[in-house]
C-alpha cells in the first residue's frame, strides 16, 4: 500500500502541483500507513481518517499557479460570504460539484466539508496566507489523486476565466490586477519548465492493432506530459484494419492517459460487438466522427486555456446564459488567421442524453452535418467542447492530432493574454 501512496505523491509533483516530497496521503487498511514519515499533519490525517471511515486521505499544498489561484478564490468565497468555490467548468459540474472552503488546518473543518464533498480547499491564514487542498477516496488513493487534481485544474480554469469576465463588466480593481499578475509570472514560470517541441510519435499507418495500441499508449504519456491534460480525464482512439474487421480503439473510462498499456478496449467500427459502452464514456462520440469523415486517430484533453477561452464570450446580456455549457446556439470558434486556424467551439454534455456531446461534437469535426470551420481536407481538425476540453483528429496516426492539441492550446493562451490586455486587464 505504501508503494501505491508514494506513487500518486509523485505523480502530483510530476505534474507540477506540488513540491516533491510535499504530498501526504494516508491509508486505512489493516492498519493506517503513509507515504512518508515525520510529518506534522499526521496526526490530523489520522484523525480525519478515522472519523470519515474512509480507504484514503490526501492532503497536498499547490504550488505555483494554482496556489495564487486557488488562495485568491478561496479568500473571495471568505469575503462575499460563501463557504465554497463555484468554477464553471465541466469536471467541476459533473465531478465536483463545488468546492468547500474550510478555514484554518484544523481537523473537525475538514471532517465536514469531507462528508459532504470528496474534495476541499483549506485556507489556511497563518504566515503570509496559503491554500492546501485535502480529499477523501472511499477505496484507493488513486481516487484522492483525481480528486485534487481535478480541483486544482478547477481553480485554474476558474481564476483566470472570472478575471477576463471582471475584464468585460469592467469591475476589476488594482489590488485584482496585482493577484493576477503573481499568478501570471507563477505560469509562466510554470510554462518555462515544460517540453517547448513537439515529441517524437510513431509514424502511421500501423500495421496491426499491436501497434496502434503502442502509439495510442505512447500519445497518451505525451498528453500527460506537456500538461494538457490532469489526472485520468481525456482519452484516445484509434481506427484500425485487422484481418478480423476493422477495429475501433479506445482508451478505458477513468484510465490515466499516462498508464494506457492493458486498458485499451477493441469495438468493432460495424458495431457487430463492443465492449465501447462500459470503455469510454464518449465512445459514441468517437464513434460518430469516424464514421463521419475521414480520421483515423482522436485525441482528447482538458488544455487548461482552451477550456477558459472557451468559456469567454461578450455576450453579457445574453438570454441563454446560464446553459451555455449544454444549449449555446452561436456558431463559436477561436480563429487564428496567420495559420489559418479555425477550431468550433461547441456545447455538449458528458454523455449521451439530449445535450450529450456525443450529438454536439461529430458535426464540428466532420462534413457530416455541415462541418463548422475545420483546414482544409489532408490536415487535423479539432473542436473545443465548451468548458470542457479539445478534441483533435488525425489523418494516419497520432502525430498531427496532437501537433493541433499542443498548437490549439498555446495560441488559445496568447488569446486569452491579448483579450485581458485589450480590455485594460493586465
Ligand atoms: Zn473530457
Amino acid at each position: 500500500m505504501i508503494a501505491q501512496l508514494v506513487k500518486y505523491a509523485g505523480k502530483l509533483a510530476r505534474a507540477g502541483l506540488c513540491a516533491p516530497g510535499e504530498p501526504l496521503l494516508a491509508a486505512l487498511d489493516a492498519e493506517l500507513s503513509f507515504s512518508h514519515a515525520d510529518d506534522p499533519r499526521q496526526p490530523l490525517a489520522e484523525r480525519v481518517i478515522l472519523a470519515l471511515g474512509a480507504g484514503a486521505l490526501l492532503l497536498a499544498e499547490p504550488i505555483g499557479p494554482c496556489q495564487g489561484a486557488m488562495l485568491a478564490l478561496a479568500r473571495r468565497a471568505v469575503e462575499e460570504g460563501r463557504d465554497c468555490v463555484l468554477p464553471g467548468d465541466c469536471e467541476t459540474r459533473t465531478f465536483l460539484h463545488d468546492l468547500p472552503v474550510v478555514r484554518g488546518l484544523e481537523a473537525e473543518g475538514v471532517i465536514q466539508a469531507l462528508k459532504r464533498r470528496k474534495g476541499c480547499i483549506i485556507l489556511d491564514e497563518t504566515g503570509g496566507g496559503r491554500a492546501l487542498m485535502a480529499a477523501a477516496g472511499s477505496v484507493s488513493p488513486e481516487q484522492t489523486f483525481v480528486t485534487v487534481s481535478s480541483m486544482a485544474f478547477a481553480c485554474f480554469v476558474a481564476f483566470f476565466d472570472q478575471h477576463l469576465r471582471a475584464a468585460r463588466a469592467g469591475t476589476l480593481t488594482q489590488a485584482r490586477k496585482a493577484e493576477f499578475a503573481c499568478v501570471r509570472a507563477a505560469l509562466e514560470a510554470e510554462l518555462s519548465r515544460l517540453p517547448q517541441t513537439l515529441p517524437k510519435l510513431l509514424p502511421g499507418p500501423f500495421t496491426d492493432a499491436d501497434q496502434a495500441r503502442a502509439a495510442m499508449t505512447q500519445a497518451g504519456r505525451a498528453v500527460v506530459e506537456y500538461g494538457l491534460v490532469d489526472s485520468s480525464f481525456g482519452n484516445v482512439s484509434c481506427r484500425q484494419q485487422t484481418p478480423e474487421g476493422e477495429l475501433l480503439l479506445i482508451s478505458q473510462t477513468g484510465s490515466s492517459l499516462d498508464e494506457l498499456a492493458g486498458v485499451i478496449d477493441p469495438c468493432r467500427m460495424d458495431g457487430s460487438s463492443c465492449v465501447g459502452l462500459t470503455a469510454s464514456s464518449e465512445y459514441s462520440a468517437h464513434k460518430a466522427v469516424y464514421d463521419g469523415g475521414g480520421a483515423r486517430t482522436i485525441l482528447h484533453g482538458h488544455p487548461r486555456f482552451a477550456v477558459i477561452v472557451s468559456m469567454d464570450c461578450d455576450k453579457l446580456d445574453c438570454p441563454g446564459l446560464g446553459e451555455c455549457h449544454r444549449a449555446c446556439a452561436a456558431p463559436r470558434a477561436v480563429c487564428d488567421p496567420a495559420c489559418g486556424l479555425s477550431i468550433p467551439i461547441v456545447p455538449g454534455e458528458v454523455g449521451t442524453g439530449p445535450f450529450g456531446l456525443c450529438n454536439t461534437l461529430p458535426p464540428a469535426l466532420t462534413d457530416v452535418g455541415g462541418g463548422r470551420g475545420g483546414p482544409a481536407a489532408g490536415s487535423a481538425v479539432g473542436a473545443i467542447v465548451y468548458g470542457h476540453g479539445l478534441f483533435t483528429t488525425g489523418k494516419q496516426d497520432f502525430r498531427d492530432a496532437f501537433a493541433t492539441l499542443f498548437e490549439v492550446e498555446r495560441f488559445c493562451r496568447d488569446e486569452y493574454f491579448r483579450r485581458v490586455a485589450a480590455l485594460g486587464g493586465a
